[in-house]
């Protein structure tokens, strides 16, 4: 659908996947005002089709909506929208555990103009494919490097909604990663170089004893669905959770004394990724024990098991296409 300031949106459609042209002074290709958002939809074991949490994402859609001064969409719309996308693709809906139908709502300013300026215009457009297993060989811990060199946002930021903004910085401090054999850059909090804030592109969990703990949404974190759908699990299912801010100090230390006993990042593409090593200033750091049952294993069963319709839901997070 489009927008300007007189129609508001208009000419809303599903049309099939074809390319669009724009003006090369799109306002987008010049200033990134932009933003994004990414969910699931997922063929179920009874043969139903099912969303997970999807009015929670439309809601974020708009925060970041908001905050990059765009105009919001009508949640209702919106959301029947996503729904009317699933039903029409649904025969593209992978049907084994594990795998989805991965949906991209967008937001681009495209008004031709080389002034910094919010734009007057706007497309916003939602894409889908369908993803495969993220853990083919069962669960599959990773390595991360942990930078305090590079950093990914500052309070008072963007980084805690999902504008285009915030990922192109990021690919340098990743890739550098990748080159010495890690998968992803665990991102300290940007001024004292000190508390850890998220896992490439994924909230983190710490599990110390037998505490869960996160840091807070403090402002340069982005608000995670699936860390959302980790804490309210988590307690439901008994454990002690805690949000506190958690310095790398601290986790080396509690590596060294034995009582770090998981860490693990949370999102919509894994759900839950363990974590095996933490590499710090040179040293490595082993943080996994495949011997015990993790807790982290048990969130990713539970998570997927309301995905997949395996057990009732009784949070009210799927609703069925
Ligand atoms: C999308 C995203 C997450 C995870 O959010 P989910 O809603 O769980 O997918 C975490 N951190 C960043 C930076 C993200 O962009």
């Amino acid at each position: 659908m489009e927008f300007d300031k007189d129609k508001k949106w208009y000419n809303a459609r599903i049309d099939p996947y074809h390319a669009f042209r724009m003006d090369p002074a799109s306002l987008v290709f010049h200033y990134g005002q932009s933003i994004f958002d990414g969910m699931k939809a997922f063929y179920g074991v009874d043969g139903k089709i099912r969303t997970f949490r999807l009015t929670d994402y439309v809601k974020r859609f708009n925060r970041s909506a908001r905050r990059l001064c765009m105009p919001e969409v009508d949640e209702d719309f919106f959301r029947e929208t996503i729904r009317t996308l699933i039903r029409i693709d649904k025969d593209w809906i992978p049907k084994s555990k594990g795998t989805a139908l991965y949906i991209r709502p967008c937001m681009i300013a495209s008004e031709a103009s080389l002034g910094v300026k919010v734009s007057s215009d706007y497309l916003c457009f939602v894409i889908a494919c369908a993803v495969g297993a993220y853990y083919k060989e069962g669960f599959n811990p990773i390595k991360i490097w942990v930078t305090d060199e590079y950093t990914r946002a500052v309070k008072g930021g963007t980084g805690d909604v999902k504008t285009t903004c915030n990922y192109g910085g990021c690919l340098f401090a990743e890739r550098k990663a990748a080159e010495m054999g890690y998968t992803q850059v665990m991102w300290l909090d940007a001024i004292e170089r000190k508390y850890v804030e998220e896992i490439g592109t994924m909230n983190v969990f710490l599990v110390i004893d037998e505490t869960i703990i996160t840091p807070p949404l403090n402002g340069s974190i982005l608000a995670g669905v699936t860390r959302d759908s980790v804490l309210k699990m988590a307690i439901s299912l008994g454990y002690k959770v805690i949000e506190k801010n958690i310095s790398i100090d601290e986790i080396i230390r509690s590596v060294e004394d034995g009582s770090l006993k998981e860490i693990f990042g949370s999102g919509t593409a894994a759900v839950i990724s363990p974590i095996k090593e933490l590499l710090y200033k040179g040293i490595t750091y082993a943080t996994y024990d495949g011997t015990r049952k993790n807790i982290s294993k048990i969130l990713f069963d539970e998570i997927t098991a309301l995905q997949y319709g395996e057990k009732k839901d009784s949070y009210g997070w799927t609703e069925t296409v």
